[in-house]
This record gives structure tokens, C-alpha cells and sequence, in this order.
């Protein structure tokens, strides 16, 4: 088995042992954030997120602002 280093998308932190991290991805229009699971961090185009604040960062950068 080929162990794959993940980092974060937005802050890069490598992933260690910690399980608090999110995967986040587009689906139609929307921005979907889920809990670490390996069928959605598998999905094409998804982002790892280290904790919430970088989930907070995620969706500041990538929401359309009013
Ligand atoms: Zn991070």
C-alpha cells in the first residue's frame, strides 16, 4: 500500500494522525464540506481542510461577497 501525504489546502499542514480534518468540494453550484472520509476526499477536485478554521478560510475565499 502506497501512503499518500495529505496536506492542507489552505494552510498546509501535513496530516498526521489528527481525524479532525474535513474535505470540501464542489457539487453543482454549491460548496459541500464533509467530515474525513475516504469515499469523499477520493472525489476529483476536493480540498483537504486541516479544522475549521481553515474551512472558515476556505468558504471566505471562494463565497462570492455581497
Ligand atoms: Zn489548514
Amino acid at each position: 500500500m502506497i501512503r499518500q501525504a495529505i496536506s492542507c489546502d489552505i494552510c498546509g499542514t501535513e496530516k498526521k494522525q489528527t481525524n479532525h480534518w474535513f474535505v470540501a468540494y464542489d457539487q453543482g453550484e454549491e460548496l459541500r464540506v464533509s467530515g474525513w472520509n475516504s469515499r469523499n476526499r477520493l472525489r476529483p477536485g476536493s480540498k483537504h481542510l486541516c479544522g475549521q478554521a481553515c474551512v472558515h478560510k476556505l468558504v471566505a475565499t471562494s463565497w462570492p461577497g455581497p
